[in-house]
């Protein structure tokens, strides 16, 4: 290709960034890319062509940096997450493009409505919760650092489904986030990898050498596509690669060639099925065939992208672990480590002990749970069926990691039992949380308490085995989308006062520490946090034709359902304050004004999520319409808790509720968006909240309940949850409402299996935190009261929680983990 147009031979340029080219590029974009006349333009042509004309700007940066990393062959962080729950993309890029102002005002001379079109954006759910926000907090992070990276990822078709409400219950709709266009992607199918799966392996002997082939059975591509992952006003724009199933031609053929254009059909559905929906299991998943096809697909398209494109051609994989560290976001992406292995050894030639040697400097691993359901495991008979090479690799990485194991401690066959990577019982599986262990060449937590934990109770054995593995990284929240982006008027008002350095160096917010005691200061947050209220209220009565009662306190418990983080004890504390009130045992004049606030997903097949979602729909629809609480007691449950609803909620809220039974939460992360946004908490000794209480100080934070060697120690001198019924009225009243079908239409059966699993079971010791919990929110109510004084304690809180910056975090695995300087 020899060009001679000058413009074919000069570097790409950006747009000029005036008002007047961004008006026109939205305008051709309009024109010539949705092929429309602005007065014949929809809302979704108009979205679509903004969304374009953003990316233009930030294409030259783009092309540069990609060009930049290959060149400067700088070691890179492949991040490998099968999930990022990205949220809106267009606020985010226009904040970090700088492109905010210039496009409002291009927009209004074109007389189109910003805000319509930001409101039609629909967020690709790509995750669950806090794993999944985690590692789009993490992209972000990495790009405004500047730190050389990648992020890799499945493109599901269907993200996270969206949630409803019939007769108060879920019901699940399917997330067609791409059917209306899909602007912030690029796809690049001659970039296509082949992935193949299923078959069988031979030896075979080279020059007296045997080796190993693998013979597969059937292949899929996956065809990546490319999101654009802009630095905060940096100039840096980093990609987020998502890999897509589509069915490979040869395959197509053979069977179209044979005649039968149905089996070619379903062929062609089987591929694609790889990348179709989003498991929405959080912390408990299923061990289904389909899942294990996912996690393979993208690690696999994501090394081979790595190794082919990345690299220069004659590349020493020698030097592999100076060039590239995969983190491996939990144990989804953990079948990376046998590929890596099987593409030095089968494919590259290289010696066992070589490939080995390199794959341990190669990974690193961040477990995300404490929960033993949580930790994933194969069984053989799936895995070997699927991937028959990755398995004997894994069996081999096992007998040789034994036998190190054997000559440190002799024949201890307990100690061998369980530290294998394969368990035996209740069928013989693939521990993939150990073969990471043993992989990795570090091991994180994700707060303190769970690193600790980590260490002394789930990967004991490994702890003492390899002692300088194990690490804490504390898991932090980006400030652009969660403080700058989602409260606008508090970041204003920071700003005002202490300058906008905050925005990238969180750590700064420490300024505003003295103006906690400057009255005018307070006055202006306490109109902040009202504006905000106001604002949620807005959109909760136009999403959803909800309101949250006037002037009253926001009390917010937004996160998946899950019995650990114990939506009952939420419930219990309403049912209470209203049975207190209907049985005249307190005053309605008595009770503090509040609206309780719920959001919560439940995995579809969660039976007990699902039921304690149906409670709180419930108790809401009795407690709402009763006039003896008079209007002083509300529950709002917006459907379909995601990213942007986060976004309004969060800033609006006062009380945070982050009450997991102590050591079941390894770290949240909305606790930390909550307290930077001025809401205090009430929590237990649980997560990162330990840290956030020991930055805020106990004056500023609503600690209750077990701690985690107290909930230990109830464990194993034998739990039984209705001897705390018995003991105390107020619960037993609260318990015995829900049980007379007084939520449920006078239908006992309704939530019968909620109240014996709490009164016989009770894994997460909900009844045992009652009292406790109680006695915490009447200090609530008395802090609240004191409107002065609250005001000041939530700007301690936002002043001393910058540590929670996923900056922080992610400068923390450069430092101590990844070891890769950004570049200039
Ligand atoms: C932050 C966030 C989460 C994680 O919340 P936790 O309280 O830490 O469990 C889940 N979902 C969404 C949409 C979030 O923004």
């Amino acid at each position: 290709m020899t060009a001679t147009h000058p413009l074919a031979l000069a570097p790409v340029t950006a747009p000029p960034r005036t008002a007047d080219a961004f008006a026109a590029q939205f305008l051709h974009n309009l024109n010539f890319d949705r092929g429309v006349a602005l007065s014949a333009s929809s809302a979704n042509d108009r979205y679509l062509a903004l969304a374009h004309t953003v990316r233009d700007h930030l294409m030259a940066q783009w092309l540069e940096d990609l060009r930049h990393q290959k060149q400067t062959q700088a070691k890179s962080v492949c991040y490998l997450s099968a999930e990022y729950l990205l949220g809106r993309q267009l606020d985010n890029n226009l904040l970090a493009g700088g492109l905010a102002e210039v496009a409002a005002e291009a927009l209004s001379a074109c007389g189109v409505d910003l805000d319509e079109l930001r409101a039609h954006e629909v967020e690709p759910g790509l995750g669950n919760g806090g794993l999944g926000r985690l590692a789009a907090c993490f992209i972000d992070s990495l790009a405004t650092l500047g730190a050389p990276s990648i992020g890799y990822g499945i493109r599901y078709e269907y993200g996270i489904f969206r949630q409803t409400f019939v007769d108060g219950q879920q019901v699940e709709q399917p997330d067609a986030w791409l059917s209306l266009g899909s602007p912030w992607e690029v796809a690049r199918p001659e970039e296509a990898q082949t992935i193949a799966f299923g078959g069988h392996t031979e030896t075979f002997d080279e020059q007296g050498v045997s080796r190993t082939r693998w013979i597969p059975a059937w292949t899929v591509q996956a065809v990546p596509y490319n999101l654009m992952v802009p630095g905060f006003q940096n100039g840096r724009v980093n990609t987020l690669r998502l890999w897509s199933a589509k069915a490979t031609n040869a395959f197509d053929l053979r069977i179209f060639n044979s005649g039968d254009y149905e089996e070619a059909v379903r062929a062609q559905t089987f591929a694609e099925n790889i990348s179709k929906v989003l498991y929405p299991e959080d912390s408990t998943p299923q061990g289904k065939e389909l899942r294990l096809q996912q996690q393979y697909f993208f690690v696999a398209a994501s090394i081979h992208d790595f190794l082919g494109t990345m690299l220069s051609e004659d590349y020493d994989l020698s030097n592999l672990p100076a060039r590239v560290i995969f983190q491996l976001n939990d144990t989804h992406p953990v079948i990376a480590v046998p590929e890596l292995m099987r593409v030095l050894v089968d494919e590259k030639g290289m010696p066992w002990d070589a490939a080995w040697a390199i794959t341990r400097q190669c990974f690193a691993y961040t477990c995300h749970t404490l929960l033993p359901e949580a930790l994933e495991v194969w069984p053989v008979e799936l895995l070997g069926r699927l991937l028959p090479r990755h398995l004997e690799i894994i069996y081999r990485i096992n007998e040789e990691f034994l036998a190190e194991v054997r000559e440190r401690y002799g024949d201890d066959e307990m100690r061998i039992r369980n530290m294998s990577i394969i368990v035996e019982h209740p069928v013989r599986s693939v521990r993939m949380a150990y073969l990471a262990t043993v992989a990795g060449a570090k091991v994180n937590g994700v707060a303190e308490l769970h690193s600790q934990l980590l260490r002394d109770k789930v990967l004991t054995d490994f702890d003492d085995f390899y002692p300088e593995k194990f690490t804490n990284v504390t898991n932090g929240v980006t400030p652009r989308r969660f403080l700058r982006l989602a409260n606008p008027e508090l970041s204003d008002l920071i700003t005002e006062a202490i300058g906008d350095g905050w925005v990238t160096d969180l750590a700064r917010l420490r300024e505003l520490e003295p103006l906690a005691e400057d009255a005018g200061f307070r006055a202006a947050f306490g109109e902040v946090k009202a504006a905000n209220k106001r604002r949620l209220n807005d959109v909760l009565r136009e999403r959803d034709g909800l309101e949250v009662g006037d002037g009253h306190m926001l009390d917010v418990m937004v996160k998946r359902l899950h019995e650990y983080k114990r939506q009952m004890l939420k419930v219990l504390h309403i049912v209470s304050t209203y049975e207190g009130v209907v049985s005249g045992r307190i005053a309605a004049s008595d009770v503090q004004p509040r609206t309780a606030i719920f959001g919560a997903k439940a995995a579809p097949g969660y039976a007990m999520a699902k039921r304690i979602i149906h409670l709180i729909n419930a108790v809401g629809s009795v407690v709402n319409a009763d006039p003896r609480l008079e209007g002083r007691l509300k529950v709002v449950f917006p459907p379909n808790y995601n990213v942007t609803l986060a976004e309004r909620v969060i800033p609006a809220a006062d009380l945070s509720e982050q009450i997991s039974l102590a050591g079941k939460e390894a770290s949240g992360t909305g606790n930390m968006k909550f307290a930077l946004n001025g809401a205090l908490t009430i929590g237990t000794d649980d997560g990162a909240n330990v840290e956030i209480r020991e930055l805020v100080g106990d004056e500023n934070f609503f600690l209750f309940g077990m701690s985690e060697p107290e909930a230990e120690a109830l464990t194993v001198s034998g739990y039984r949850p209705s001897e705390y019924y018995q003991a105390d009225a107020g619960l037993r009243a609260a318990v015995d409402l829900i049980a007379s079908g007084a939520f449920s239409g006078g239908d006992r059966s309704v939530f019968e299996p909620v109240v014996s699993n709490l009164l016989y079971e009770d894994r997460f010791m909900v009844l045992a935190d009652y009292a406790p919990y109680i006695a915490a929110q009447e200090r609530v109510d008395a802090v609240y009261a004191d409107h002065d004084a609250w005001t000041r304690s939530a700007i301690l809180n936002v002043a001393r929680t910058g540590f929670f910056s996923s900056d922080r975090s992610i400068r923390d695995y450069i430092d101590r983990i990844w070891h890769t300087p950004p570049l200039d």
